[in-house]
């Protein structure tokens, strides 16, 4: 058997390793259209020399269930644990002051969110929160969903839908663990096992973007850009779901209904991540500390910190409506933002050269971070949360999709990717 796997991010790797597990599988052509392995899974590590910057993973979470622990064991990369704690940075009428997401007053707002969230996600198709305004502290802790602070989402909390992130796992309750030299190198490293293991059986191609898939009859034929066709007997697709809504593959025939519904309803939400290197070492900004720092223009929150292993640069995220805004400006006037936020809230904070940024939503590879259910009114054409995710993981033939937004526990994540890439290997098997 020969099966094409179009995407070359954590789910196409699982799915390569599983096909190639098999003896029946004679050929894999795996179709990756950047210049190398990773997908949403990409170190930058030139940037700033010596710091490896995750440009969009960098968390290998719950790390008990995750099989990316075992991978990074068996590949020697080195993992620390996370355990960051979380502070708001608030302007009190002038004076800068911090003040701990475990504050009572702090948590009763997310405590509060919590309560609504609760009530609204036993129904089907409930958007989670209304659409926030800015002006009060409430709305501060607008897309807040857990005690660790405002930040959790690709998107803002109003935009869920209640019954779909009901469903999200509880999680191990272990900490999180970076990799040192960056999970986007992790997740490369263990791609490049592939030529290793199967020469003669695995195939990849970089560079190389599939443009259509006919999938009439037994077999599939993919279109490679300009550089011809390919001919195979299965095939699991893993471009993220916004590249596919947006019908840069085209299909013939045209998917069903099911499909295109399902991908009307799955988005991918806005992330964005920045570093910069520092000249001092401002004793405000303590390595292991998230703070979080309000931007009133765009409105939004940054998240900024120093890792306790790399204390010598600063990264900022954010995330939600704040980061497609920020994604919409030019990279210099966003680390211009940055930069005045941070001088201003915190004394003694100055740079040297050195400094990354990433801008998903522009990506062509990507157009957005990670996925969600949006609400798309509740009709008798809305697929419904998790609908959207299964209905999009059901083969059609010998075509499958896969990948972190069909995943019903843990979307969003690389375990997800992972789980999907494997199952989907294993469909085509089967
Ligand atoms: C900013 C950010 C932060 C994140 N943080 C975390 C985190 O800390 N922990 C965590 O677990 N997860 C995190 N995630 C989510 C995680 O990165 C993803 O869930 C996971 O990497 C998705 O893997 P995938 O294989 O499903 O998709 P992708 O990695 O997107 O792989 C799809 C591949 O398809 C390729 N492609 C697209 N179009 C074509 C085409 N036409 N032809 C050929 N190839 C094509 C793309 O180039 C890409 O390589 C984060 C994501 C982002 C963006």
């Amino acid at each position: 058997m020969k099966v094409a796997i179009v995407g070359g991010g954590l789910a196409g790797i699982a799915a390569a390793h599983t096909l190639l597990g098999d003896a029946d599988v004679s050929e894999v052509h795996l179709l990756e259209a950047a210049g190398g392995y990773g997908g949403r899974a990409r170190t930058d590590s030139k940037s700033i020399p010596g710091f490896a910057f995750d440009m969009g993973a960098q968390y290998i979470q719950d790390p008990t269930t995750n099989p990316l622990t075992e991978i990074a064991k068996d590949l020697r990369f080195e993992t620390v644990e996370e355990d960051a704690s979380y502070e708001l940075r608030v302007d009190e009428d002038g004076t800068w002051k911090n003040v701990a997401t475990t504050d009572p007053e702090v948590l009763a707002v997310v405590n509060g969110i919590q309560l609504s969230y609760n009530a609204a996600r036993a129904q089907p198709n409930v958007v989670v929160a209304a659409k926030p305004r800015f002006d009060t502290q409430v709305e501060m802790f607008g897309h807040a969903t857990s005690p660790y602070g405002p930040f959790t989402e690709s998107a803002e909390t109003w935009q869920y839908l209640a019954a779909d992130r009901a469903r999200e796992v509880a999680g191990d309750g272990a900490e999180n663990l970076f990799v040192k030299r960056g999970v986007g190198t992790l997740v490369a490293a263990y791609g490049q096992l592939l030529p290793t293991l199967y020469k003669d059986r695995y195939k990849a191609r970089f560079d190389t973007r599939v443009s259509a898939i006919a999938h009439a009859g037994n077999g599939i034929t993919l279109t490679l850009g300009t550089s011809g066709t390919l001919a195979v007997d299965a095939c699991i697709v893993t471009v993220p779901v916004a590249v596919l809504g947006s019908g840069a593959i085209k299909f013939e025939p045209a998917l069903p209904a099911a499909y295109t519904n399902a991908l009307k309803a799955l988005r991918l939400g806005s992330y964005k991540k920045l570093a910069l290197k520092l000249r001092t070492d401002p004793a405000g900004i303590v390595p292991g500390t998230n703070y979080y720092l309000i931007e009133a223009e765009p409105e939004g929150v940054w998240q900024c910190y120093r890792l306790p292993h790399a204390p010598d640069v600063l990264v900022g995220h954010a995330a939600g409506d704040f980061a497609a805004a920020l994604d919409a400006m030019a990279d210099k006037d966003v680390f211009d933002l940055f930069k005045a936020g941070i001088q201003s809230a915190f004394d003694g904070v100055y740079f040297t050269t050195g400094k990354a940024i990433t801008n998903w939503s522009a990506n062509p590879n990507a157009l957005g971070a990670y996925s969600y259910t949006a609400f798309i009114g509740g009709g008798p054409q809305d697929p419904g949360p998790l609908k959207a995710r299964s209905d999009l993981g059901v083969p059609l033939g010998k075509l499958h999709f896969a990948g972190e937004a069909t995943n019903l526990q843990c979307y969003g994540t690389l375990q997800a990717a992972y789980f999907e890439g494997v199952r989907a290997a294993n469909a085509v098997l089967a």
